[in-house]
C-alpha cells in the first residue's frame, strides 16, 4: 500500500458503484458504472477499474507509478483519472464515456461512421497523443479498443493508460517481458523492447486500419509466432476496400520500418485534414 502514497486516494464511501451496471472487462479487472461524490457540491459520473487482486507486488508497484503520474495530465482526449479507492479490491476512478469502445462503434453496420467522421476522431487522437508527447509519456498500447466514444459520439478519449511509460531523453524507454498487442507493436518496439513516441505512432498507424476497415481485426488469421516472423520480414497490412487511398499512404509512413523516419504525431496532426480534401477530389 505504500505505494499509492503519491496518488490521489478517494474514500471509498463517496464513490457508489453500480455493480449491476458493468461496462466492460479488461486485462487488469471489471469497469464499472459510478457515482463519486467528490464534495458536498460536486457529484460526478466516473467508471470504476478493479484492479486485479492477485496481481504480484511488482505489477501492482508499476502500475501505481503509472497512476501517479497519470494523474496530473489533464486533455479533452485523454480520459481523465480522478484517483484511487486504497480498500481492496482496489479501484482506479476515471471519467465516464457514455458511448463505449470506438471498435465496438466502428463493428456497428447498422449505423456506418461517416468518412468525415472517422477523419475527424483520427484528428482528435492525435491531439491527445500530441499532447501525452509534449508530456513525455508514451502511451504503449494505442488502438481502437482503448478509444472511448462521448458527449453523443462527437468526442474520443484515449483511455487506458496502464500500459503508459514516461520518457525522460526523449527517446526510448525499454521495458521487461510481457504481453504485447503484437499486432500493434512496432518492430523495434516487439523485437527490442524498444518504445518511444516513434512506437506510439506505429499502433496509431494500426488504429487508422482498424477505424477504416471499420473494426476489423488486423492480422485476424496470423498465429502470434506467425505474426512475428511476418512482421519480421517487414510486412504490412494491406488496404481494405473501403479505405481511401490517401489515408493508406498515411498508415503506410506510420508503419515505416525505421523508428525515425516514421512522422511525429505534431506532423500528422498537420497531414490529417489535407486527407479529407485529397479524398474529396478523387
Ligand atoms: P482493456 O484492458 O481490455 O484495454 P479496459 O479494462 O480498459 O480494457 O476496459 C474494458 C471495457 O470497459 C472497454 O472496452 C469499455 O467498453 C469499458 N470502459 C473502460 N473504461 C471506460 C470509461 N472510462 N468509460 C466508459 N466505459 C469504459
Amino acid at each position: 500500500q505504500t505505494a499509492f502514497k503519491y496518488i490521489d486516494s478517494i474514500p471509498r464511501v463517496s464513490v457508489k458503484i453500480h455493480s449491476n451496471h458493468r461496462l466492460g472487462s479488461g486485462q487488469f479487472g471489471t469497469v464499472y458504472k459510478a457515482i463519486w461524490k467528490k464534495d458536498e457540491c460536486q457529484t460526478i459520473e466516473c467508471a470504476v477499474k478493479s484492479l486485479n487482486e492477485n496481481a504480484s507486488p511488482e505489477v501492482n508497484e508499476e502500475f501505481c507509478k503509472e497512476m501517479t503520474s497519470m494523474q496530473r495530465l489533464a486533455h479533452s482526449n485523454i480520459v481523465r483519472f480522478f484517483g484511487v479507492i486504497l480498500d481492496m479490491p482496489i479501484f482506479m476512478v476515471m471519467e465516464y464515456c457514455d458511448g463505449g469502445a470506438l471498435v465496438d462503434r466502428l463493428k456497428n453496420s447498422n449505423r456506418p461512421l461517416l468518412l468525415t467522421t472517422m477523419i475527424n476522431y483520427a484528428e482528435q487522437i492525435v491531439d491527445g497523443m500530441c499532447y501525452l508527447a509534449s508530456q513525455k509519456v508514451v502511451h504503449r498500447d494505442l488502438a481502437a479498443r482503448n478509444i472511448l466514444l462521448t458527449k453523443g459520439e462527437k468526442v474520443v478519449k484515449i483511455g487506458d493508460l496502464g500500459l503508459a511509460r514516461i520518457v525522460y531523453d526523449n527517446t526510448y524507454v525499454q521495458v521487461q517481458r510481457r504481453k504485447l498487442p503484437i499486432a500493434w507493436t512496432a518492430p523495434e518496439a516487439l523485437f527490442n523492447r524498444l518504445f518511444s513516441h516513434a512506437s506510439d505512432v506505429w499502433a496509431f498507424g494500426v488504429t487508422l486500419w482498424e477505424m477504416f476497415s471499420y473494426g476489423e481485426e488486423p492480422w485476424s488469421t496470423f498465429s502470434p509466432t506467425e505474426l512475428a516472423n511476418e512482421l519480421r520480414k517487414g510486412a504490412k497490412l494491406r488496404r481494405t476496400p473501403r479505405c481511401p487511398t490517401p489515408i493508406y499512404e498515411l498508415m503506410l509512413k506510420c508503419w515505416r520500418d525505421a523508428p525515425e523516419s516514421r512522422p511525429e504525431f505534431s506532423q500528422l496532426k498537420e497531414d490529417l485534414p489535407k486527407t479529407q480534401f485529397e479524398i474529396y477530389e478523387c
